[in-house]
């Protein structure tokens, strides 16, 4: 694995900051929580926690430890831009436009994010991967002064998910254009989380968190024997909470242009990389949380709206029904915005 950065340290403690642990324990309680198992690590160039209930029947915990680490390096080797030798790798660097075979999960997760494209209208794009090496947001080095419009505008050729086919029998991904370069930052964490998740509930384990970098899929009860209560930061506010929410058997995922990005003449440059104009999204809207059964969904869907921006991206939430929070950047500070389906989610 990649080293830890210290931009992934920090985003790490506030996602951390995220989940929130059982407030105001009693004796009784405090007594529960010692049946909760943590597991803790890094991935993905971020760190992920892992809470249980109870122990998984049949497995020591150092087992568990081992198993959730095997199956996050798997995502990882298959997954990342970070490591030369991933499967992702060796597909960027193929340059022939007939069927490369892939991993199962690999075809899925392309797949997914093909649906996630077509969703919103190319708004997510996983070619996006040149644009974002370019403005240093990549596994390249990082970057203080924007590209020239010209450096921009030679990538645009590459940049298109209709120039990627992908099929899940037998798996492979195949480029229409040599140079075309996918980049799966945006998805595959969530579908890391949910990996985890089932490779628990594989194991009979029936109340867990799983969180990696801020995307979190939960399951069950916390120690205090109520849904998990997840926090949503507070953009530009460091450790502070803006929503809790209750999660009930599911998952939430989180975009925001206040972690990751480089400030330049007053203007700050987001690691969000709209794939219609091939430069960081430049709207109001700090940070959008989509809360979904699956979290390789809510991963790509979240930036899919940060990209689309307050209203449009509102809009896609209300008409596709999603749980969806906006906060956004007003003359006096931040507003939130969220969809009856997310309204409703803290009532439980
Ligand atoms: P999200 O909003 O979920 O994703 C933003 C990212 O998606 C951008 O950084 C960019 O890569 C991409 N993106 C930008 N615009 C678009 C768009 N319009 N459509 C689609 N995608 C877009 N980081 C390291 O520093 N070291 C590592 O070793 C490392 N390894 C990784 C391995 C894997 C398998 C993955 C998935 C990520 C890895 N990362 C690594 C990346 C790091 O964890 C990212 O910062 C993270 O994935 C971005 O997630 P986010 O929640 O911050 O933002």
């Amino acid at each position: 694995m990649a080293k830890l950065s210290h931009r992934c340290f920090l985003s790490w403690v506030l996602a951390l900051a995220l989940i929130v642990a059982p407030i105001g324990c009693s004796k009784k309680k405090a007594i529960e929580t010692r049946d909760m198992q943590v597991f803790q690590g890094q991935t993905m160039g971020t760190l992920f926690t892992v809470k249980t209930m109870g122990g998984p029947g049949g497995l020591s915990r150092d087992q568990v430890q081992t198993d959730i680490h095997q199956v996050l390096d798997q995502v990882d080797r298959q997954m990342s831009t970070y490591l030369a030798d991933s499967e992702l790798s060796c597909f960027n660097r193929y340059l022939k436009d007939n069927w490369f075979p892939v991993s199962p999960d690999m075809a899925f997760v392309m797949t997914e994010a093909i649906r996630v494209s077509r969703i919103s209208g190319g708004a997510f794009d996983i070619t996006v991967g040149p644009l974002v090496n370019l403005w240093g947001f990549g596994p390249g080095k990082r970057r203080d002064t924007p590209p020239t419009a010209e450096e921009i505008r030679e990538l645009f050729p590459l940049i298109g998910y209709q120039n990627i086919a992908v099929r899940l029998s037998p798996p492979a991904a195949r480029k229409e254009l040599p140079g075309i370069y996918c980049d799966l930052s945006a998805i595959a964490k969530g579908y890391g989380v949910d990996q985890v998740a089932e490779y628990l509930e594989g194991q009979k384990i029936v109340d867990y968190l799983v969180e990696i970098g801020g995307e979190v899929r939960a399951r069950g009860k916390n120690p205090d024997k109520r849904w998990w209560q997840l926090g949503i930061a507070a953009p530009d506010r460091e450790g502070e909470i803006e929503r809790i929410v209750p999660l009930k058997n599911s998952s939430m995922a989180t975009s925001g242009d206040y972690r990751n990005y480089f400030e330049k003449d007053g203007i700050r440059y987001s690691h969000t990389i709209d794939p219609r104009t091939g430069r960081p999204i430049t709207h109001r809207l700090a940070s959008v949380t989509v809360v979904h059964p699956s979290c390789t969904f809510a991963d790509a869907m979240a930036t899919a709206i940060n990209v689309l921006g307050p209203e449009k991206g509102l809009a896609l939430a209300k008409k596709e029904k999603l749980a969806v929070f906006l906060i956004i950047r007003d003359k006096a500070g931040f507003k939130e915005i969220m969809t009856p389906e997310f309204a409703a989610l803290l009532l439980f």
